[in-house]
């Protein structure tokens, strides 16, 4: 078939690998594509805001959110509880635009199993040295934040052979135009 379908992109990948530069990049490229914003009970880093880059709530109504069904999916992960909205799923795929789900890989599986269609993309750092340098660099973790980020990235990197593309970001601008050339693919066919 010709012409753009919307489509359900889920990115996943360990913390570090470059996944919202990557994605903030592509938007960039293609202004058309939507980006969920999940609820998280973690603290906003320096510069975050409330419902842009999450909705920042107490666990407390976290858990009634998830009571009450609130949730397409929803994880723990690292230290704290993220999830995906059925408000934002809804509201945005009746735009008629393709969506982008930046989350971990259990979310991600579990959006496999409700939308059969969805595309999961996996973004790999070049090695877990890099990624390291990556966390550090970006300045944002505690030193307890950042041991649990790496020891779970291990874990995370097992579950690649499971999406549907794999992205490796070495050079930024080649990785964004791969993943811009990935999205624009699926969305064509
Ligand atoms: P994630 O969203 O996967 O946790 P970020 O997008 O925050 O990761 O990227 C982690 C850090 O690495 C940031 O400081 C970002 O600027 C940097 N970064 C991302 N991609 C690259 C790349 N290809 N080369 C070098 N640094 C990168
Ligand atoms: P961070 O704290 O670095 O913003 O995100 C930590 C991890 O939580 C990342 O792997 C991110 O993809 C994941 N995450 C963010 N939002 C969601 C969500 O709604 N659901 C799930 N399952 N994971 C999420």
């Amino acid at each position: 078939m010709s012409g753009v379908d919307s489509k359900l992109f889920v990115i996943s990948g360990p913390s570090g690998a470059g996944k919202g530069t990557l994605v903030a990049r592509v938007r960039e490229r293609m202004p058309e594509l939507g980006l969920t914003v999940s609820a998280t009970t973690r603290e906003p880093r320096a510069g975050e805001v409330d419902g842009v880059n999450y909705y920042f709530i107490s666990e407390e109504a976290f858990s009634t959110k998830v009571e009450q069904g609130e949730f397409v999916e929803w994880a723990q992960v690292h230290d704290h509880r993220y999830g995906t909205l059925v408000s934002e799923v809804e509201s945005k795929l009746a735009a008629g635009h393709s969506l982008i789900l930046e989350i971990d890989v259990q979310g991600a599986l579990n959006v496999k199993k409700r939308f059969p269609d969805a595309v999961l993309v996996f973004i790999e750092p070049p090695s877990l040295e890099v990624l390291e340098q990556r966390l550090v660099g970006r300045g944002t973790e505690s030193a307890e934040s950042l041991s649990i980020r790496l020891a779970n990235a291990r874990h995370e990197l097992e579950f690649a052979d499971a999406y549907d593309v794999r992205v490796v970001n070495d050079d930024l601008e080649q990785a964004t135009r791969e993943l811009a050339t990935i999205l624009s693919t699926y969305e064509r066919n």
